[in-house]
């Protein structure tokens, strides 16, 4: 089955060029780099897969708000704007403005977050996790199994909460010390796997019960409600926006990094309905991010993104999205390049274990895999695997059962040229897997160590 490509629902009115280095010179960036792609220039990179964080193609009319920027210190009236808009889609009551999406992160896990807690979720992220332990809290996961099983392509939400993992953890460490369910929409370290509306339901439902809080990770929401329209019975004929907004009442509240879904290249929000947290959020954001009226983010910032929140409610945007990353992920796996399945909503991730089972996990396969992909295509992609699980308390190495590559799409960014050149290029990497060697630390920094560690080959 040869897949099918939608055609951009959009035309091109201003370009960037882009070169592709020579192979020798390829070599030498990524060397340089200490084999870390986080660690390459932009001048060195021909396709940008590392993420869809702030990297969205913004529209006419977004670029058009830029210039409607009301730079004042307090009261913004784009920050009126981006609150109006935040209110309406997502039904919160109120709403508190983040440079981006961990500054919403810090905020919640500061307020909420004390030592010795359990905050279950549905995977890490992170970014997420990290902001849980600096407050001295202990991330447990309870997504369903399948989400660790990257062969299994017959789960059509695997970002599901798993109920009984879920009580289970209540019924162990008792719910007073559990101050909040994380719930992701899309998970993105599961590949971008979308959350079904009969869990986020159920999952709210139990929390009720036992008076914990749901708060969404609501990054890519718009992602989730489309694979939700698409796949749940009961929802095809509704709109975006209908999906988004029920989503969000079974939740107490959110974290919003308006980089991803909100299609801009900078902002972030928290929302919640409890007058007490905004009280608290509004207290810590004035230290940490700006005022409540612009939280880190310009005048012209906060009118691109409200533009771009609904922006990404229109349904040929958000179709052609997801299935443009559904489509490298078809091509790739045509051609037998082992991928999780099935394909999420912003990226492809390719299995480095089984693309590169001569390494072991100690050796950094995932790591190792996105340095050759860099060296062979100019692709630059990211490592999602035990380098980024980064280590525990005590100092120990998590060991994540997925050692993936990551493929992020940009929105609006690439075509579908590009594309095939990125399926065919890794496609042919696959012929000299056997070469690709192993990698070790050389330098690692204590946290989120993937950013800036530097490696060198075995
Ligand atoms: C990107 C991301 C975040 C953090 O947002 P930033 O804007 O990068 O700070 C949180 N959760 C998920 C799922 C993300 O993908």
């Amino acid at each position: 089955m040869e897949s099918k490509y939608i055609p951009e629902p959009y035309k091109i009115k201003m370009v960037e060029p882009i070169t592709l280095l020579p192979k020798e010179e390829r070599a030498k960036r990524i060397k340089d780099a200490g084999y870390n792609t986080f660690l390459l220039k932009t001048r060195d990179v021909f396709i940008d897969l590392l993420t869809d964080s702030g990297t969205n193609a913004m529209s006419h009319y977004q670029w058009a708000g830029l210039m409607l920027g009301d730079e004042a210190y307090a009261g913004s009236e784009n920050w009126i704007h981006l609150e109006e808009t935040v209110r309406e889609l997502f039904g919160f009551r109120y709403v508190v403005p983040t440079h981006q999406g961990r500054g919403a992160e810090n905020l919640i896990s500061q307020i909420l977050v004390k030592p010795g807690m359990y905050i279950p979720g549905n995977m890490y992220f992170t970014t997420t996790r990290t902001h849980m332990e600096l407050q001295g809290g202990t991330f447990v996961d309870v997504i369903r199994d399948e989400a660790h099983e990257p062969e299994r392509d017959d789960i059509p939400f695997k970002g599901d909460v798993d109920l009984g993992k879920y009580e289970a953890l209540i019924k162990k460490v008792g719910p007073e010390k559990i101050p909040y369910i994380c719930v992701a929409v899309t998970v993105n370290m599961a590949g971008g796997q979308p959350t079904s509306m009969a869990n986020l339901k159920a999952v709210y439902e139990m929390s009720q019960r036992y008076g914990i809080r749901v708060i969404f990770d609501a990054t890519r929401c718009v992602e989730n409600a489309y694979f939700i329209k698409k796949r749940e019975a009961g929802y095809e004929d509704k709109t975006i926006a209908e999906i988004v907004l029920e989503m969000f009442s079974y939740s107490d509240g959110c974290t919003m990094s308006g980089k991803k879904d909100g299609i801009v290249n900078m902002g972030g929000f928290l929302a919640v309905n409890e007058e007490d947290l905004y009280r608290k959020a509004t207290g810590l954001v004035v230290v940490y991010e700006g005022m409540p009226s612009y939280g880190g983010m310009t005048g012209r910032d906060m009118e691109a993104f409200a533009r771009g929140l609904r922006e990404a409610m229109n349904y040929d945007y958000i179709r052609h999205r997801v299935e443009q990353v559904i489509y490298l992920g078809n091509r790739m796996s045509q051609r037998g390049v082992p991928i999780v399945k099935p394909v999420g909503g912003h990226a492809v991730f390719v299995d480095a274990r089984r693309f590169l089972p001569h390494l072991s996990q100690d050796e950094l396969p995932a790591q190792a895999l996105a340095a050759a992909i860099y060296e062979h295509s100019g692709v630059r992609t990211m490592e999602r695997g035990i380098v980024s699980a980064g280590r525990d308390k005590d100092g120990n190495n998590y060991h994540p059962k997925l050692e993936l590559v990551r493929l992020t799409i940009p929105r609006r960014v690439y075509t579908n040229a590009h594309l095939d050149y990125v399926a065919d290029s890794v496609e042919s990497l696959l012929a000299e897997a056997s070469d690709i060697r192993g990698l070790k630390w050389v330098y690692e920094p204590s946290v989120l160590r993937f950013f800036t560690g530097r490696f060198e080959h075995i």
